[in-house]
């Protein structure tokens, strides 16, 4: 079959509908990995229709990556992957749960693991981009992503897997002790991955119970706080369904954060709140200027635990004029003249004339704040 079109036809449709009838994306109980935000948490809650599509390729990137890798850690290591834990209230797939010996031993041996672990696992796989890894490096998993694990190792401990087709073996284990959660980060970017173990307990599940507790409890989506700080400011809320329920819509070149300010009073507030950060951040720049005059000209390279790299100092690329318009007389095209503004300017000036401007309404200037000390209060 051949396809005649005048562009070349994007996978990206199928991409985004496929991803659309993905079983996440019907779901009616709240999902573990929907409690990255308060807010949003109870949108679905209460069957809340999402407001925005949003710029999906890379997460739809991530989940097929997410797919590849666990598909092949079944295949060459018999992992359980993307089973089904769950309760009246909630519902989630753990990427992979590792049984220590004495579990495993109670299934069939074709649904054993190669290699069972020490202790029962929990295990969430992450993708994550170049731009955010020394963040992965340095914090490790975010607190959203903490309460979803504790979640799927709380419902894993206290139900066990769902008692669903597919799973039933599983199921008849029961309720099952974890012992440790353990974050896999993947960097999409390099194929580097990292590590991170956190031992469990139930008062790190009852946590992030508690969490969840409170979003049901609501009345409406409205009562819950805005866990993240919103579009521009968060990656989140950029891509989020709700975007547009949560802020309102967006108004021509204002920050959608506005809304969180209704008055005068909160004016105030916030303008003080702006001046008592700025005056604990002044010692800190201060102190980060010494520290990168101290290290400028430093070979890059590893010292103590930290990696130093430079960036730019580059030329910039800029219009060789003079070699296009070479190239345009070799082809015996006219090289096209425009007026010389410097020389005009530089005339204009020598006569005394001022020079006229105008407002270009395209290019404006960067809009920055300024706040001081308000000396005659009547
Ligand atoms: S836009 Fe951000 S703050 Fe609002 S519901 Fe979505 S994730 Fe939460």
């Amino acid at each position: 079959m051949t396809i005649t079109t005048d562009h070349p036809v994007s996978l990206w449709p199928a991409a985004h509908a496929a991803d659309a009838r993905r079983p996440r994306s019907l779901q009616t109980k709240i999902g573990a990995s929907d409690t990255v935000c308060a807010r949003r948490a109870g949108y679905l809650l209460h069957g809340r229709t999402p407001t925005d599509t949003g710029e999906k390729r890379k997460a739809i990137l991530g989940t097929w990556l997410h797919e590849g890798l666990l598909t092949a850690a079944r295949q060459e290591y018999g992992w359980i992957i993307e089973r089904r834990v769950e309760d009246e209230l909630l519902r989630g797939h753990i990427d992979a749960v590792q049984l220590d010996s004495g579990t495993a031993a109670r299934l069939p041996k074709r649904l054993r693991p190669s290699l069972p672990a020490d202790e029962i696992t929990v295990e969430d796989v992450k993708t994550k981009s170049l731009r955010v890894w020394d963040n992965v490096l340095r914090r490790g998993a975010t607190e959203a992503e903490l309460r979803q694990a504790y979640l799927y190792a709380d419902l894993l401990s206290t139900r066990g897997f769902a008692d669903i087709k597919g799973q039933r073996q599983l199921a008849r284990l029961g309720p099952l002790p974890v012992g440790k959660i353990r974050f896999r980060f993947l960097n999409r970017d390099s194929g580097d991955d990292h590590v991170q173990e956190i031992p469990y307990g139930a008062d790190r599940g009852r946590g992030a119970r508690w969490w969840v507790q409170q979003v049901r409890s609501a009345a409406t989506p409205e009562e819950l706080p805005r866990t993240l700080d919103g579009p521009g400011l968060s990656s989140i809320c950029d891509n989020c369904p709700y975007r547009t329920a949560c802020w309102g819509p967006i108004a021509s070149g204002r920050c959608p954060q506005t809304i969180l300010v209704r008055d005068d009073a909160e004016r105030a507030a916030a303008l003080a709140e702006y001046v008592e950060v700025s005056n604990e951040m002044k010692p800190l720049k201060d102190k980060l200027k010494l520290l990168r005059a101290k290290l400028d000209g430093t070979d890059a390279g590893a010292y103590g635990d930290n990696v130093l790299t430079w960036s730019g100092g580059n030329p910039t690329r800029t219009d060789d004029v003079d070699a296009m318009a070479t190239l345009f007389r070799r082809a015996g095209l006219t090289v096209p003249m425009s007026p010389d503004v410097d020389e005009m300017k530089a005339q204009l000036k020598r006569a005394g004339i001022p020079v006229p401007v105008r407002l270009d309404h395209e290019r404006r200037t960067s809009v920055s704040i300024n706040v001081s000390v308000r000396r005659n209060k009547s």
